[in-house]
This record gives C-alpha cells, structure tokens and sequence, in this order.
C-alpha cells in the first residue's frame, strides 16, 4: 500500500512544462500508487465548478479521471489559491474531497493533512485575508459573479499578493513552531504533511516530549515532488523532466 502526496504544482496554461509534468506523473508513477493525496494549489487559481469546461481544465480534469480508471484513489483537499473548487470539479475528476485538517490513516500511522496556510500565523494580514474569503457568505457572493469579473478580480488579487510575497519577510510567511506544535497537540499524531510554504523539507519536532516528523511538500515547476508513504516509512519523488 503506497500513498503518494503531491502539492503547490500551481497548475495554468502559462507554465506548460509543469502542466506536462504533471500530466506524466500520473500516466506514470501515480497509477502504481494506491491513493494520491493533492494537498492543495492544484491550480494556480480557480475562478468556480463553471470554468470546468475552459480546454486547459477540462484537459486536467479528464487526465485525473482516466488515473481514477486505473484503480488509485484521489482525494483532494484545497489551498488558499483553488480553494473555491467545489463539488462539481470533484465530480468531472473522480477525486474525494476530504476536510483540511484531517486525521488519516496512511499505512498504520495516524497522519495530520493539511495545506499549511493555517500554521503561518505570523502573517496576521494573510490570516485576516483567509478568514474572509472562507466565509460562506463570501463565497457565494463571489460565485454568484459573472465568471469573467470573478477571473479579472482573482488577477488583480494575485499581482498583489505576488508584490506583498516580495517586500514580506522570508519568516513571515513560514510556519508559526508554536501552531506546528499545537497542530500536533490537537489532533493527537506525530505525523503531519502539508505544502503551501514552498520549502519542500522534513522536520523533526519534540512536542510534550513526544517526537514527531513533519513532512512539507514542495512547488513543482520544472521539475516535480511528492511524498511516497507505506509502511515502511517516507521517502521523496523527485520527478524529472
Ligand atoms: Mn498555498
């Protein structure tokens, strides 16, 4: 039983040799897995269910469904950039929507997933800015705009936060040790895996005298990552081009 996990690949039509990785990656070694776990930032934005249709998400949505024919499980939880894919995407991809955070069971150990965005505490702009955004109120609005204005608004709110990542400190938008830890206290394990931060690692921490490894996914761009688990334990892919 092997688990792979992948996150951040930031999938758009302006980076085709990430998308054509990806696509690689799962008519090759995903289909040898028995899960995929996307950890979220699939996309690198997601403007609603009604842009399925769009040729590069359909292209995207048909290559998950034919690994789903395969016999691999997929399950998806978003990030902070495609966290409007809702139940309809789930659907046209065959993948399992499972709630951030979340407590599984991979090949005997209990195992906290999540995105990550939530452990970077020090950014209380971000936080600020994810709590409303996450609001149900919020997204229904939102997804009640006409899908052009919902892409020229997500456009401008990524040049922005490109040129806030710019001028934040590096710190800033890492993990908070003290959410990572609570993290690990709250839900009772000591194996976490998560993405969002780009610093592909893993990290041993000492929480209540308990040990515990944290390992962060890394972004794909020319070249790729994910995480393999079975019960012998963790080790990375690195997916070449
Ligand atoms: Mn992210």
């Amino acid at each position: 039983m092997t688990s792979l996990f992948v996150s951040d690949l930031h999938l758009s039509t302006g980076r085709p040799e990430t998308t054509d990785l990806f696509l690689r990656f799962l008519a090759g070694p995903a289909g040898e897995a028995d899960a995929l776990y996307i950890l979220g930032d699939l996309f690198d934005y997601w403007a609603g269910d009604d842009d399925i249709a769009d040729p590069f998400n359909a292209r995207i949505c048909t290559a998950l469904t034919d690994l789903a024919g395969t016999g691999t499980r997929m399950y998806f939880l978003p990030g902070n950039r495609d966290f409007l894919i809702g139940g309809e995407f789930g659907v046209a991809s065959r993948l399992t929507f499972i709630d951030e955070p979340t407590v599984v069971d991979i090949a005997g150990t209990p195992t906290l997933l999540l995105h990550g965005d939530t452990l970077c505490t020090d950014d209380a702009d971000y936080q600020a800015f994810r709590a409303t955004v996450r609001a149900p109120a919020w997204r229904r609005e939102f997804l009640a705009l006409p899908l052009t204005e919902r892409k020229a608004m997500i456009e401008a709110l990524r040049s922005r936060s490109e040129t806030e990542k710019r001028i934040k400190a590096y710190d800033l938008m890492d993990t908070n040790s003290e959410a990572v830890a609570e993290a690990f206290r709250r839900h009772g394990v000591s194996r976490m895996i998560h993405g969002h931060t780009h610093r592909q690692a893993r990290h041993d921490h000492i929480v209540d005298n308990r040990s515990c490894e944290r390992w962060v996914l890394g972004d794909w761009g020319t070249s790729g990552n994910a995480l393999a688990v079975d019960a012998a334990g963790c080790r990375w892919l690195q997916i070449a081009a």
